[in-house]
This record gives structure tokens, C-alpha cells and sequence, in this order.
């Protein structure tokens, strides 16, 4: 299981670049239906929590130990999420173009 979803429409993954775990609130909808955009309501999911498909973009913010300035930093996390695999894009923070299968959910947030 990759996607821990909550009975309140919450679904929180482990995200590979960041290290750290990103929650979102989701409807589960067929493949392909179109999202009305960005700010109109949860993301759309396709109801899979081994190989969650989930769309539009994930664009968040996260706090990363920089290693050279010795302190934290506010990146921007942006994603497709698509087989349960996490594609970054080129504006995200990290990893970017790159494709990493989301690690299984070992339930490091409390719910
Ligand atoms: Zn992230």
C-alpha cells in the first residue's frame, strides 16, 4: 500500500524527494475525468492505494535539511503521481524529470 486514505477523503503518501509524508484531500473518480483546476475542490483519484493514480499536479511546500548552509529550507515539491510512481517535474526541488516509485506506506503520520 502506497496511499493511506482516511474515511474523511484524506490520502497522505511518502514522497521520495522530499523524505518526508505529503497530504492531500481526494474524490475517487474513472481515469481520465477532466479536473475543473487548480483550488476547485480534491484532487481526483483512481481508487487504487498499490498503484494510486492521482491528477491533477501536486504543487506543495516543504521544509529540507540543507546540508551546506547547516539549516532549513522552504522547497517547492511539485508532482504527477501516476502508477504509483512519483514524476517530478521540472520545477520541482528535487529530483526533477525523474520517475521513483513511491515507497509502501509504513504509517509515519498518525492519523
Ligand atoms: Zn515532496
Amino acid at each position: 500500500m502506497k496511499l493511506h486514505v482516511t474515511d474523511d477523503g484524506w490520502a497522505a503518501f511518502w514522497c521520495p524527494a522530499c523524505n518526508a509524508a505529503h497530504r492531500i484531500p481526494v474524490e475517487v473518480m474513472p481515469l481520465g475525468t477532466p479536473h475543473p483546476g487548480k483550488g476547485h475542490g480534491p484532487w481526483y483519484w483512481n481508487g487504487d492505494v498499490d498503484l494510486p493514480t492521482i491528477w491533477p499536479s501536486i504543487r506543495t511546500w516543504s521544509t529540507v535539511w540543507n546540508e551546506s548552509s547547516q539549516d532549513w529550507d522552504e522547497k517547492m515539491c511539485h508532482s504527477q503521481i501516476t502508477d504509483g510512481k512519483y514524476y517530478g517535474y521540472p520545477d520541482t526541488h528535487w529530483l526533477a524529470g525523474c520517475v521513483e516509485p513511491l515507497p509502501e506506506w509504513d504509517g509515519k503520520v498518525n492519523e
